[in-house]
């Protein structure tokens, strides 16, 4: 013991011993990962079927008032850490009746969890947007953060050419500064095991400001009609850099939103929720500063959105939540002659009021395709199929078929049909959403697949 204590001393005084030297390092110095939301990295993509970019997405914000239950996941992140993102997480909060409630890990039902994760997991930054996080598995996270964007390398840089305790831990590790590289430096940062982690504060700031604008249904600012008049062959060339094919970053960059979505607000450049934009991107000449703070223009669109002065916003539209979507039990009846189809799930509306299509369509054994028809009647855009409108009352829950109740049934006759004798289909459930005040028609909101069953002789 005694022993061990002393060549420690020696150790120390070894190490600071050294004078360090300015050090010359080779390579580029890293750059910042940019959002990749709604895209995701495919964790997302299952609900995703009716993207559409816009400003805000008013079918997927929560209710007016809402308390919004958060939790980080897999015991990730520093208390330090955890603490921070949630401060600028809910500086939201001011600006909109809205509520981000932290609670425990082990919480079993939550509507956003965040995953902290690093460089090497390139999760990236993004997450699901406003209510879309609902319908997310329990296990998954809604929301990605890499928090190797948020360490302050320069900090640590410093540290390099003044022999800080971040210089002494290289040397203890054995580095070899002669041809060290920023990408070397950037991977030692990122392993050094720092009690006082340093932080980059601003980088942390705008990316969980920016993250968690999207959980309450923001989108990207860029994709303001007219806002900014890319020059796409440059744009490409310098996703490609990144990794981005041309799909990705017409998705993610060059997407313009329907001028419906804008809400009537004006195009904010000072927005949180735009990406950095270079001169040379565009045609005009027009650049963007990547904004870091909730801006003006941020604070009236989450105030319109999630009004403090009135119950319910007046830019609401209806919404419906389809969860525990289950089971889709399909029968052949001899005696009514026809396909029985029980869907089986719970049906939440939003406070106003809305219509929504359950919709049941055939199709071929692998579910690829639907058969079409002639049939005017039994038909769904001319595919085989049979559906129901409903009305749908305001702030209202319903449950559909749990249990021995059977309260919804698709009825599809066999003389409807098209010839399908002895052959084996599937049938396929959704559910559509119709906002005829905006006229925004056959929103997506749930779907189903059936397993194979065969049409009687
Ligand atoms: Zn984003």
């Amino acid at each position: 013991m005694k022993k061990n204590f002393g060549l420690l001393l020696i150790g120390l005084f070894f190490v600071s011993g050294l004078t360090a030297q300015k050090i010359k390092l080779s390579g580029v110095k890293g750059d910042f990962s940019p959002c990749t939301t709604p895209l995701g990295d495919g964790f997302m993509k299952a609900v995703d079927t009716a993207a559409g970019r816009q400003v805000a997405d008013n079918y997927r914000t929560w209710e007016n008032g809402d308390v919004i239950l958060v939790k980080f996941m897999n015991n990730a992140g520093s208390k330090d850490i955890r603490n921070r993102i949630m401060q600028f997480a809910k500086e939201w909060e001011q600006y909109g009746n809205i509520t981000f409630k932290f609670v425990p890990d082990n919480t079993p039902q939550t509507n956003i969890r965040v995953r902290l994760g690093g460089r090497k997991d390139s999760m990236g930054h993004n997450s699901s947007v406003g209510i879309q996080c609902n319908d997310v598995p329990q296990y998954l996270q809604t929301l990605n953060l890499d928090t190797s964007d948020f360490i302050d390398y320069e900090g640590y840089e410093k540290e390099l050419n003044t022999g800080g305790p971040f210089y002494q831990y290289l040397v203890r590790k054995g580095v070899d500064f002669n041809n060290y590289t920023y990408g070397e430096l950037y991977d030692d940062i990122r392993s050094y095991p720092d009690p006082a982690r340093k932080w980059n504060l601003k980088a942390m700031g705008r990316t969980s400001r920016h993250e968690f604008g999207h959980s309450l249904g923001l989108l990207h600012e860029q994709s303001y009609p007219g806002g900014i008049k890319w020059n796409t062959d440059t744009v490409y060339k310098y996703y490609a850099s990144r990794g981005w094919n041309k799909a990705k970053v017409d998705f993610n960059v060059l997407e313009v939103s329907d001028q419906f979505f804008t809400n009537g607000t004006t195009y904010d450049p000072r927005s949180v929720m735009h990406y950095a934009v270079y001169a040379w991107q565009t045609l005009d000449g027009f650049s963007v500063e990547r904004s870091s703070e909730i801006s003006e223009g941020d604070k009236k669109i989450i105030g319109a959105l999630y009004p403090k002065t009135a119950k319910v916003s007046a830019i609401a539209v209806p919404k419906v939540q389809i969860s525990n979507l289950s089971g889709l039990v399909v029968k052949t009846d001899n005696v009514r002659k026809g396909l029985l189809i029980y869907p089986s799930f719970d049906l939440t509306t939003s406070a106003v009021l809305g219509k929504v299509h359950f919709v049941a369509r055939l199709t071929t054994e692998d579910g690829k395709r639907y058969i079409p028809t002639a049939n005017v009647r039994y038909s769904w855009n001319k595919m085989a199929g049979v559906y129901l409108p409903v009305n749908l009352l305001p702030s209202s829950k319903v449950t559909y078929n749990k249990g021995l109740k059977k309260n919804l049934e698709l009825f599809f006759p066999f003389r409807e049909m098209p010839d399908l004798q002895g052959k084996k289909v599937k049938v396929e459930f959704t559910v559509y959403l119709d906002d005829v005040v905006n006229n925004k028609l056959n929103r997506l909101v749930a779907y189903s697949l059936s397993q194979p069953l065969s049409m009687p002789l």
